[in-house]
C-alpha cells in the first residue's frame, strides 16, 4: 500500500502583502505611500513630488 503521508498541509504564504500598484497621476512616479486617515478612509501620497489624492 502506497500511504500518501507526505501531504502536508498548505502552510506556505499565498499572499505576502497586499501591494498597491500605484502610480501617482500628477508625475506617474510608482514611489506611493498609502496613509490611512482620521476618517477611516485612504490617501495616497507620492513620496517624489508630495502630490495626495483619494
Ligand atoms: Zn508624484
Amino acid at each position: 500500500m502506497a500511504a500518501r503521508s507526505n501531504e502536508g498541509p498548505a502552510a506556505r504564504l499565498a499572499t505576502p502583502k497586499a501591494r498597491t500598484a500605484l502610480s501617482c497621476p500628477a508625475c506617474g512616479s510608482a514611489d506611493v505611500a498609502q496613509v490611512l486617515g482620521d476618517n477611516g478612509g485612504v490617501t495616497y501620497v507620492c513620496t517624489s513630488c508630495g502630490h495626495s489624492w483619494s
